[in-house]
């Protein structure tokens, strides 16, 4: 049974994805026993809500014993190539390894409990959750970044599907679709309507698919252009870089979308939008002072320099000029966050740093190094 007394914690974890079960299983290695994740839904419900084709861009393939075993991994000692057998798993096979990685440390979890407000007395936080109130000294802020679509981006971006809540790309109707944005999502639905023989016409405004950097946060992933050097692919999308999209307009019989420079373009089918979302750090945004970019400034402990004890984990991080997007990137964070948190309730560290050490991480050189490849 999960509880502590009146309901205060050393450690609340807000959110049960991959940063919150990550950041949770770390606060086990440092031998932190009072805490609780709280999740809105499940756990792993943002990876539930992927549309039922897409797959991780990143791939799952076990190492040896280096560091964590596989890029998609969130723990020491699990991988989701050696549960689920899979080199690139749906979302829904995701959430299921998240669910087991869960159930293998133990976490104490609080599912189906919405987090509606964040205070700080300047001692300790008090979390409304949908039930009751939490209290702890320590919060850890892992509730995504992908749980609501963009939809005011442009004029008339309401009348478009967002790629976020496409269940299957099986249900969509139509043979002719127009996809605003390039990247990973619209490449991926560009993919699928391909592969069903649908014409697809791509629209950004950069090129990411020529974009000459090694930093998959910015360049798209091998995966993908793989993916659009296949026939079916190269067939049927017609790609439009360098092509703002400024409005969406409905007609009798379907839309006109208009780019920047006054090009139009017709389709029956309602227009995807494939990206664009945001966040869900503005519940706790003045709890964070602001870099010059919008994102929040943290210590090198991923604190926030004004309100002590609350903690950032996932995709939002950013140090210097490091993104940290993608699991295989913030994952490296967990255990600095674990072992601040230890020192902060007085825990000896000397173990938790020797556990990582064994497995070749050093929690004070975990970032990454920002070079780029060059050949
Ligand atoms: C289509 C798509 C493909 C992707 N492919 C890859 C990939 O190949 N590789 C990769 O590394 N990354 C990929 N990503 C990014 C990856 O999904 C994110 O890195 C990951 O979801 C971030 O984990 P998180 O724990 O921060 O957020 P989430 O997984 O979104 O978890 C946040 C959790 O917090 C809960 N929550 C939110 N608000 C509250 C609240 N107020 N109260 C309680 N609970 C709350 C949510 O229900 C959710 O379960 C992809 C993302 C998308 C959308």
């Amino acid at each position: 049974m999960i509880g502590a007394r009146d309901n205060v914690y050393d450690v609340i974890v807000v959110g049960g994805g991959a940063a919150g079960v990550g950041a949770a299983a770390s606060l086990r290695h440092a031998g932190i026993d009072n805490f609780v994740v709280v999740e809105r839904h499940t756990v792993g419900a943002s990876f539930d809500l992927w549309p039922a084709e897409t797959r991780f861009i990143t791939p799952s393939f076990p190492t040896n014993s280096v560091g964590m075993l596989d890029l998609n991994s969130i723990a020491i000692g699990v991988s989701p190539a050696f549960s689920l057998e899979l080199e690139h798993p749906t979302g829904k096979e995701y959430a299921l390894h998240l669910r087991a990685v869960a159930k293998i440390f133990d976490l104490p979890v609080f599912e189906h409990t919405d987090v509606e407000r964040v205070t700080n007395d300047g001692d300790s936080f008090h979390i409304d959750t949908s039930d009751k109130t939490l209290h702890a000294k320590h919060v850890i802020w892992a509730a995504g970044e992908f749980q609501y679509p963009r939809l005011n981006g442009f004029a008339g971006s309401a009348l478009c599907h967002h790629t976020a809540t496409i269940a299957s790309y099986e249900d969509l109707e139509g043979d002719d679709f127009v996809v605003v944005g390039g990247y990973e999502s619209g490449v991926d639905a560009a993919y699928h309507l391909a592969l069903r023989g649908k014409r697809v016409r791509m629209f950004d405004r950069g090129c990411p698919w020529k974009t000459e950097t090694s930093d998959p946060s910015v360049a798209l992933s091998t995966y993908s252009l793989e993916r659009m050097r296949q026939s079916r692919f190269v067939e049927h999308v017609e790609l439009f870089p360098y092509m703002p999209i400024v409005s969406v307009t409905a007609e009798d019989d379907g839309y006109e979308v208009a780019a920047l420079e006054g090009q139009r373009f017709h389709t029956k089918s309602k227009p995807l939008l494939a990206g664009g979302f945001e966040g869900s750090l503005k519940f706790v945004q003045d709890f964070f002072e602001r870099r010059e970019d919008g994102f929040p400034l943290l210590s090198e402990n991923d604190e926030s320099t004004i309100v002590p004890g609350l903690f950032l984990c996932g995709p939002t991080v950013r140090h210097d000029n490091h993104v940290f997007c993608f699991i295989y990137k913030y994952r490296q964070r967990f255990a600095i966050v674990a072992k601040a948190i230890a020192t902060s309730l007085g825990l000896p560290t000397d173990d938790l740093e020797a556990y990582y050490r064994r497995w070749g991480m050093y929690l004070d050189d975990l970032s990454c190094c920002g070079e780029e490849c060059v050949c």
